[in-house]
């Protein structure tokens, strides 16, 4: 079916769609889809992941996901590959992998991934900011976005940045812990950068399935460089907020994650390894 509609709007509409467009940054194709998807109720507002942060703690860097099939289940995410061979940011459907050089590649279908977790990007709510918050700042800010404590969020924040520093893990041997494989980390940063973070929210109750609070990887505009984000102060941009109150785990059936002791407190090492 062809994607493309030509459709002529009554002058109210076209009012309406011009007033939200103005409070909101959002294009109309972003608008329309998104009443569309309310109205017909497709948007399914579901998180998808593979795997459980605490398996990555415990060296689980295996997986048995390929590309090809975490991007049927969304558009919209983050992750790693295996080996934990740099970092994975998914955006408008574009897998990229920023490797421990700070540069993005393109990634083939067949490749796996021990941990991801994706959505099917449809902001609830989109917010244009203009103050040069720092990450702190800017996670009390995204805070007065969330109106509960208990559902996953995807956030996307589009637009120029002052500053930001990233880093990226470089490819580890076989069942390296997260915080060994992150203790070397390659860390870089970026000055007077347009581009995008891609993330989630997590409740503090699921902090052995994905990171709690904010998790976002860093993609510059030209779609070159970037990697997990440790740091920013934002500029000018355009905050899109997508509420996901359902999720869907799919466990790897491998014989690591089958043997692994995922019953242990993690958060400790989590906490070090991804802040
Ligand atoms: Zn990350």
């Amino acid at each position: 079916m062809n994607s493309s509609l030509h459709h002529r709007l009554s002058p109210s509409l076209q009012v309406a769609l011009a007033k939200r467009q103005r409070e909101t940054g959002q294009s109309i194709e972003e608008i329309v889809e998104a009443a569309l998807g309310q109205y017909l109720e497709v948007d399914e507002e579901t998180i998808f992941q593979t795997s459980t942060i605490s398996a990555l703690v415990e060296g689980v860097n295996k997986g048995d996901l390929t590309v090809g099939e975490l991007v049927t289940h969304g558009n919209f995410g983050l992750g790693t590959f295996d080996d934990l061979d740099g970092e994975m940011v998914l955006l408008d459907g574009e897998v990229l992998q920023l490797k421990s050089d700070g540069q993005a590649y393109a990634v083939a279908e067949s490749a796996k991934t021990p941990f991801a977790t994706v959505t099917f990007w449809e902001a609830d709510r989109t917010v244009v900011l203009n103050q040069p918050l720092d990450y702190s700042q800017l996670q009390a800010y995204l805070d007065t976005l969330l109106p509960s404590d208990n559902i996953f969020y995807a956030i996307k924040v589009e637009g120029s940045f002052e500053f930001v520093k990233t880093r990226s893990v470089a490819r580890q041997v076989e069942q390296t812990r997260l915080i060994d494989a992150t203790a070397q980390q390659p860390v870089f940063e970026f000055h007077q950068v347009q581009g995008t973070l891609v993330g989630f929210w997590t409740p503090t109750y699921m902090q052995t399935v994905n990171v709690p609070g904010y998790h976002f990887h860093f993609l510059t505009q030209d779609r070159r460089q970037g990697g997990h984000l440790l740091d920013c102060r934002i500029g000018q941009v355009t905050i899109g907020i997508d509420d996901t109150p359902q999720m869907r785990m799919a466990l790897p059936n491998t014989s690591d994650f089958l043997a692994a002791d995922l019953s242990k407190d993690t958060r400790e090492e989590l906490h070090q390894s991804e802040k």
